[in-house]
């Protein structure tokens, strides 16, 4: 499918909104100058529309297979992963000391975001690479780094992360995967683990899989799990993959979407794994890899939703129905509110994923603690929200595409079926908004009041130039702040977690505001500003409606028993 990466956006939002001057005027990142970061957005962009898009339906068409137990990745797969590890884009923003470009956060975001739009199915694989990259180089052993970064960051090994079983999903805690400490300083992992993205593959000369499991004096919960590396082939002398590990792909699962990444059903039997950070401290290890991957996956949302929006923008441009100036239905009342809201919450999700980012790189480049709790309070709010809006998004577009959209020769649809699993793993976006009221709260709710704080600032500055969208932004924080202040109130869990998906779309919203009146500011008169306002007076207002529900605790949640929820 045609694809045009949004690089201009990526630069104005670096430039106006997201504060990523910032971020380049660190020590640690101060190559990162605008014609750097122009140079390489217009190649991973330029990537992305040539070889990564035409991908796309080979992917949806021609799923994965899994023929005589040996894996079978989609057409042109093999060469798509080629050239997205041979671009350097795997590695973007690894350790320079094991061949990494030590290149920021907000830029690999924005990339990860480009080939996502491109197609959601490959790029998933390097960023489960990604993941593993950054969970090893901030816990494993030096050997262990030495051995494993320069091949992950090449592409010549790809990474897996492997927490799911069939009794365990939300609740990581209750697996039941087994690690026995062998003489040599091994150890034996056995188990079954499922839904396991790109569990194998056909392209990388090993497949390193990440493995929570628990070893015999192990405490039951999260507290007892361990981290183990295990290879799908042992390395011999010389690193290179070597004998076959005891581990196999039982069965690939049948989705509703998302055929080109083959999502596995994996067994271990006794495979020889290392371990990674400390016995019984696998959770904090997997923490490094479930926390890059959740603002990986908000972008998987993004990209969806800018594939989806230029899919329905061009559909739109070109069918003629009813009588219109155009003669297009472009110029009908209900398809211009369809495109304007796709593209207007397109900005916002996307403002919220590169805010995340240059938090987390503001705390990489100066260690600064506040950068940290920023990065965190941001981290649920860019997965749950950039995914809903991806999903919402590419429904919308299936929708402007009138019945050709449930065709599904258009694509319209694919957009929707692959984007929808968004929503779901990596922490569904239930458990996200429960992060975000729960763990995120933990310092009564300090990170978040400092955030309103600058955006109530930032509101009365932009007061003389935009006085109405101003003070839209500022009513709206104020009530946040009060729905947040309410929240950390509450001694009864369930009264924060009944209301915490509407808190958290409200402080999306809120944010959204914040980012589109920095974008009017940075454009006056121009489309940035007339879709600011667009924004602030039809899509920040729903954040009342979603904070009465935000504060209305749980007990007319449990009003309906069992037996009255199913009479
Ligand atoms: C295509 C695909 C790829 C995947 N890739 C991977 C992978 O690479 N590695 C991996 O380890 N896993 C992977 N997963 C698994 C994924 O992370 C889980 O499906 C997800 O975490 C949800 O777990 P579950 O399916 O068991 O649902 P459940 O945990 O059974 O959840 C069912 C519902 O109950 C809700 N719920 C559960 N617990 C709570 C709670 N405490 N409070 C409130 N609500 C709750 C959930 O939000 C959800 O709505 C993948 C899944 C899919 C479908």
């Amino acid at each position: 499918m045609s694809y045009r990466a949004p690089v201009q956006d990526y630069e104005f939002l670096f430039r106006n909104v997201v504060g990523f001057d910032l971020v380049a005027g660190t020590e640690r990142f101060d190559e990162a100058s605008p014609d750097m970061v122009s140079a390489i957005l217009t190649e991973a962009g330029k990537m992305c529309e040539e070889v990564m898009a035409p991908l796309q339906r080979n992917g949806d068409l021609h799923p994965a297979r899994l023929e005589n137990g040996v894996l079978r990745t989609s057409p042109g797969f093999a060469d798509g992963w080629t050239a997205i590890a041979e671009g350097g884009w795997i590695g973007m923003s690894g350790n320079p000391e094991y061949g990494g470009m030590g290149l920021p956060m907000t830029l690999t975001t924005s990339v990860n975001e480009m080939m996502s739009a491109a197609c959601l199915s490959l790029q998933l694989a390097p960023l489960m690479s990604q993941g593993q990259i950054e969970a090893l180089d901030h816990h494993a052993s030096d050997a262990i780094k030495e051995l494993y970064l320069p091949k992950l960051i090449s592409g010549e090994w790809a990474g897996t992360m492997n927490l799911t079983e069939p009794q365990a999903g939300s609740d990581v805690g209750a697996l039941s995967s087994k690690a026995e400490r062998n003489s040599d300083g091994t150890y034996a992992v056995a188990g079954q683990k499922i839904f396991i993205s790109w569990g194998d593959n056909d392209f990388a000369e090993n497949v390193c899989h990440l493995v929570l499991a628990r070893l015999p004096d192990g405490a039951p919960g999260t507290k007892g799990i361990s981290l183990f590396l295990v290879p799908k082939r042992i390395p011999d002398e010389n690193g290179n993959a070597g004998v076959a590990n005891s581990l196999k792909v039982v069965s690939l699962e049948h989705k509703m979407g998302l055929h080109g990444s083959p999502t596995c059903v994996m067994q271990y039997d006794g495979a020889t794994g290392w371990l990674v950070g400390n016995e019984h401290g696998g959770m904090a290890a997997m923490f490094t890899m479930m926390n890059n991957a959740r603002l990986g996956v908000g972008g998987q949302g993004v990209g969806a939703a800018e594939g989806a929006y230029q899919h329905a923008l061009a559909y739109a441009m070109e069918r003629k129905q009813g009588k219109t100036p155009s003669g297009t239905i472009i110029d009908h009342a209900d398809v211009r509110r369809m495109l304007t809201t796709m593209k207007a919450d397109l900005f916002a999700a996307r403002a919220i994923m590169l805010a995340c980012a240059v938090a987390i790189d503001m705390q990489t480049a100066t260690g600064d603690a506040e950068w940290g709790a920023r990065a965190a309070l941001l981290t649920p709010i860019a997965k749950a929200f950039g995914t809903d809006v991806g999903i919402e998004i590419a429904q919308t577009g299936v929708q402007v595409h009138g019945g050709m959209g449930f065709i599904e020769e258009t694509g319209a649809a694919q957009y929707y079926r692959d984007v929808r699993v968004t929503a779901i793993y990596e922490g569904t976006n239930g458990i996200q908004a429960m992060d975000l009221v729960a763990r995120k709260m933990m310092d009564g709710g300090d990170a978040a009041a400092r955030l309103l704080d600058e955006i109530e600032a930032h509101a009365e500055d932009a007061r003389g130039a935009f006085p109405e969208m101003a003070e839209a932004v500022w009513q709206a924080t104020e009530s946040l702040r009060e729905a947040t202040e309410w929240l950390v109130s509450q001694s009864d869990m369930n009264d924060r977690f009944a209301g915490a998906v509407p808190y958290l779309r409200a402080f999306a919203r809120v944010l959204g505001g914040h980012y589109h009146l920095a974008a009017a500011l940075a454009d006056r008169g121009g489309a940035r500003e007339k879709l600011a306002r667009y924004y602030i007076s039809r899509l920040l207002p729903e954040h009342a409606g979603l904070l009465i529900q935000a504060q209305a605790g749980s007990a007319d949640l449990y009003a309906l028993n069992a037996d009255e929820l199913s009479a």
